[in-house]
């Protein structure tokens, strides 16, 4: 796989490059709420501009159903990014027609473009692979192509899992190089499969175990513990014969969590650590009435929505000794008041692992940073939920599969 160092080897001096990156952040009141994407995305901008590039990036933002949307419109991550790159960025009001296809033609040596969501054009997420290519095609002739130095650089991370259009298909009509957020993030996570420092611990939260079966099954047989929190320790309490009360239950998945508590260490002890105690509500409220119960005895009519104070000790202990951790999926509901303060004492037992500390999944770096802790002391925070626990699940990126491919 060629690099992004690799292309400057070359020299890009007013060459046209076609940067893919992840710009998908939350919007506020038409404001960027959140910049770290467009942060994590900087480098390889900075890189490609300082040498007198022609910058053209595609990127997309939410879900608009393949026809432009106002609401999910790149203009706001223009402005931010201007702000941040400090210096202007050129925006197209579309994809590949009139307006980017002029502006691109007009850049100027260490320009950079930004085009409007990718997603406005039904061609990117197409299940039909000509018309992926059509629009792949038209994205490609921004650049000039091949001959007039066109290149593609991969760099939306969050992305790599789709087989889409600006993802994929690209790379097989222009000259394509890894970018280095993709390359950072991959590195981590092949330590992640590879052979990593022992004791390895995973931590998993968050509220859909069948989301999570996948990554389980193929995690367990590589960590020492499987700490499991969140809105999916119900099922498996429930596999273990226990009642939840109204917490979250996938009864279809309690046979597939019986069979993960029954993998066992060297020791003989099961590989899954469950919570031992609750914090249980009867709804979901700013001002909800809570108490600590069991995790044995939640109490018929309330819901469970956090892990309790002994959990978290618990699960701190495991944490303390360990050299690799993996953490994806809040412990509870923590966008909540009353039910946050598992998740931030999980993710303060993560932030003081002394040794490799990855977090993975877009609520869990929210939480992290709604919680104030400071980033540095993780080694790691994934920009791609999706495409960081497809890759555990051992499953193909395509848009890192294209660029080993061809
Ligand atoms: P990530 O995006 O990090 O992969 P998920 O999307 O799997 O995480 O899960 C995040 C959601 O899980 C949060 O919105 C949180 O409120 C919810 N959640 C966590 N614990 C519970 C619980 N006990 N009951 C219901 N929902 C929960
Ligand atoms: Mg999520």
């Amino acid at each position: 796989m060629r690099t992004l160092d690799d292309l400057l080897k070359h020299g890009v001096k007013g060459r046209r490059i076609l940067v893919r990156s992840d710009l998908n952040v939350p919007l506020k009141d038409g404001r960027v709420a959140g910049d770290g994407r467009i942060r994590a995305s900087l480098p390889v901008f900075v890189k490609l501009l300082e040498r007198g590039a022609r910058v053209i990036v595609a990127a997309h933002l939410g879900r608009p159903k393949g026809e432009p949307d106002p609401r999910y419109s790149l203009g706001p991550v223009a402005d931010r990014l201007a702000q941040l790159l400090g210096s202007p960025v050129e925006f197209a009001l579309d994809t590949v027609g009139t307006s980017a296809r002029l502006m691109s033609a007009e850049m100027k040596d260490g320009e950079l473009l930004l085009l409007e969501n990718v997603r406005f054009n039904p061609g990117e997420t197409s299940k039909d692979d000509q018309e992926r290519l059509e629009f792949a095609r038209h994205l490609a002739f921004l650049t000039g192509g091949e001959d007039e130095g066109g290149a593609f650089v991969e760099d939306a991370f969050g992305a790599v899992h789709r087989k889409h259009a600006s993802v994929y298909d690209i790379a097989t009509l222009l000259p394509h190089y890894c970018g280095d957020l993709v390359r950072d993030e991959l590195a981590v996570l092949r330590q992640l499969t590879g052979s990593p420092d022992r004791p390895y611990v995973v931590v998993l939260g968050g509220s859909k175990v069948s989301d999570k079966l996948a990554v389980i099954d193929s995690l367990l047989p590589k960590v020492d513990r499987l700490l499991v929190g969140g809105g999916m320790c119900f099922t498996f309490l429930a596999a273990q014969g226990h009642e939840v009360g109204d917490s979250l239950l996938e009864p279809d998945q309690t046979e597939a969590c019986r069979g993960f508590l029954d993998v066992r260490d060297e020791d003989g002890a099961s590989k899954v650590v469950l919570p031992t105690d609750i914090v249980v509500a009867a709804d979901v409220t700013e001002h909800a009435a809570t108490s600590v119960v069991p995790a044995n005895a939640i109490p018929p009519g309330q819901k469970g929505l956090d892990i309790g104070p002994d959990t978290v000790r618990t699960f701190g202990d495991a944490l303390a000794g360990a050299k690799t951790v993996f953490w994806n999926g809040p412990m509870g509901v923590f966008e909540v008041a009353p039910f946050v303060a598992g998740t931030r004492g999980l993710a303060e037992a993560v932030a003081a692992v002394d040794g490799l500390s990855v977090v993975g999944g877009g609520d869990s770096a929210a939480a992290v940073r709604a919680l104030k802790i400071d980033a540095g002391s993780f080694g790691h925070i994934s920009t791609g939920g999706g495409a960081s626990l497809e890759f555990l699940e051992g499953k193909t990126l395509p848009g890192v599969a294209v660029l080993e491919e061809h």
